[in-house]
């Protein structure tokens, strides 16, 4: 078994790993709010030589490295891939190549739906050293703070993560019916711009239309908007709530669980219904 450079986790504060200079760190920079980073990518915020970050990297979370270090943005938005997957890496490999210490920022896991190991397998190919730091991604995070759990012992024992559609924009050989038998709860990442046809499949798949779903825009930042819908009515009720990207979309009985456990709702007084399981929420956008 190969361990190395593994924090041994003790009472004594995590003793931080070294970046060395000429490698990239593959990090998650979470799904928005700079609190959810882990202490590995904090430590490299603040000894990175140069920043390659994504467009769902917040801005609060590249505050946090010293002004003066180049930030060099690399992101695709809109399904639009605005630079290369190949050029990125290139670059990636070229800055490391100069002896930097080049942190690669990106939004929520860099291995979840983020490509990083695409990039990370150009590191390998180029001989370039790396490491990766997992982050809070957005269909863990951004549905905590809906106040939604992932999974829930009354309501569901697996959880389904799909792609909407893929990062150049088209969508992928998804079979939704499928998916509709696959879990109880879907979490659907990139999902809002096909909402209308996976909803129509998924309820084609033997979903039912009055199924709860939340569709949570800009999670963890300070504009977060939650839309509490059904699958039946979520192309009506996206049509009049002001929803801006990016969005998660989670369909399941999991959803009904946000009228007690929205905490940050509760911050903003909302009354929290302590049986939330056995009635519906009345509250649609929050
Ligand atoms: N690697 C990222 C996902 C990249 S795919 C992660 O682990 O979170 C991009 C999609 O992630 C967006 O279209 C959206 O569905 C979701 N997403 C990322 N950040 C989000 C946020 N703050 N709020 C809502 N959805 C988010």
């Amino acid at each position: 078994m190969v361990r190395s450079n593994l924090v041994v986790m003790t009472d004594a504060p995590p003793s931080l790993i070294e970046f060395a200079p000429g490698s990239v760190w593959l990090t998650g920079a979470g799904p928005g709010d700079p609190g959810l980073l882990t202490l590995h990518a904090l430590s490299a915020l603040k000894r990175a030589d140069v920043i390659v970050y994504d467009a769902l990297v917040s801005r609060g979370v590249l505050a946090l490295a010293p002004p003066d270090v180049p930030r060099e943005y690399a992101g695709k938005r809109g399904g639009k891939p605005s630079f290369n997957q190949a050029d990125i890496s290139l670059r990636l490999i070229q800055l490391a190549r100069q002896g930097k210490r080049v942190l690669r920022l990106k939004g929520g896991d860099p291995f979840v739906f983020g490509r990083g190991g695409e990039e990370a397998l150009a590191l390998v190919r180029a001989g370039v050293p790396f490491r990766v730091v997992p982050g809070v991604t957005a269909g863990i995070g951004g549905l905590a703070y809906a106040g939604i759990p992932l999974t829930h012992r009354d309501t569901n024992h697996a959880v389904s993560m799909v792609t909407g559609h893929d990062a150049t924009g088209e969508i992928t050989g998804i079979d939704w019916r499928a998916v509709a038998q696959g879990a109880p709860v879907l979490v659907i990442y990139m999902g809002v711009k096909r909402l209308a046809s996976i909803s129509r499949e998924l309820m084609a798949g033997g979903r039912l239309p009055d199924e709860p779903m939340a569709i949570i825009s800009n999670a963890s930042l300070p504009n977060q908007m939650v839309l509490e819908t059904t699958l039946g009515a979520c192309i009506d009720d996206l049509t009049t709530a002001d929803l801006s990207p990016p969005a998660i979309v989670v369909v399941g009985e999991v959803v009904r669980l946000r009228g007690g456990l929205d905490w940050l709702g509760a911050a903003g007084g909302r009354i929290l219904d302590p049986d939330p399981l056995s009635s519906r929420t009345s509250d649609k956008v929050g």
